[in-house]
């Protein structure tokens, strides 16, 4: 019974129990090519966000994990069988009711820790600021926390060697063999400023991948995974244990 994951913990534990850190871990539930399972992002986020949460404890952070979401954002998804869609509204409200229950019990930093690139919660945090003053809402991409190019040969996005060596290390037994993996191959778009991320516009799944898979998956290893997710807990346990210790009055310098 780890007494920071709140679905671990019980009532006689909370009751008296002084929490300065909520970490919402969200993810998604979609197809990611042939080999990884449709819960990749959910396993590897609320992995993520237990194991960087140990690490804050253990630096003293007193903070409470929240179970995580296991829906997002696959608007543009909608064709591809059972890619389940919560649209941004919805999140929007979900997000608003659980921040008003932290904000009620006085737990005033909180951290949304997302796993998926669908979901976006940058516009979300600036419309619950004035509602919730007393907050200080923050988000992370959990993927953006290090440099891909570090630990792996290739990049894609999508059940790529990122997401495949990861979960050949956490999940080893929901990971298929890489000969059953398709190769991830993802179209560009033909007007140029698209591709250069200047210009944003959603892709429409299907029409980009034909496997579901955005990047080759074929160079992946646990080993990497293993280098690539103890970078990870080092990074978001540290984002853990700053936000747990801040105060909330005095954040600039
Ligand atoms: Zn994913």
């Amino acid at each position: 019974m780890r007494p920071f994951i709140l679905s671990e913990t019980n009532w006689k534990t909370i009751k008296d129990q002084n929490i300065e850190l909520a970490v919402l871990p969200w993810g998604a539930i979609e197809a990611h090519n042939y080999h990884l399972p449709f819960a990749t992002d959910n396993i590897m986020v609320e992995r993520i966000a237990a194991e960087s949460a140990q690490a804050a404890w253990n630096n003293g952070a007193k903070l409470i994990v929240l179970p995580a979401i296991p829906i997002g954002v696959n608007t543009g998804q909608l064709d591809i069988k059972l890619n389940i869609n919560l649209n941004p509204s919805t999140q929007f409200a979900i997000l608003n009711d659980v921040t008003d229950v932290l904000n009620r019990h006085k737990i005033f930093k909180f951290l949304i820790l997302n796993g998926h690139g669908g979901n976006d919660f940058k516009q979300m945090i600036r419309e619950l600021g004035p509602k919730y003053p007393k907050m200080f809402i923050c988000g992370c991409n959990w993927y953006q926390s290090f440099a891909n190019s570090d630990f792996f040969e290739s990049s894609g996005g999508h059940a790529d060697e990122m997401e495949t060596s990861v979960m050949q290390f956490i999940a080893p037994e929901l990971v298929l063999p890489l000969n059953e993996a398709g190769g991830g191959i993802g179209k560009k778009f033909r007007i140029k400023a698209l591709n250069e991320n200047w210009a944003w516009a959603e892709r429409k799944w299907s029409k980009v991948t034909a496997d579901t898979g955005i990047g080759s998956p074929h160079k992946a290893t646990p080993l990497k995974g293993e280098r690539c997710f103890n970078e990870i807990i080092k990074k978001v346990g540290n984002l853990m244990t700053e936000l747990a210790g801040a105060d909330i009055d005095d954040m600039y310098e």
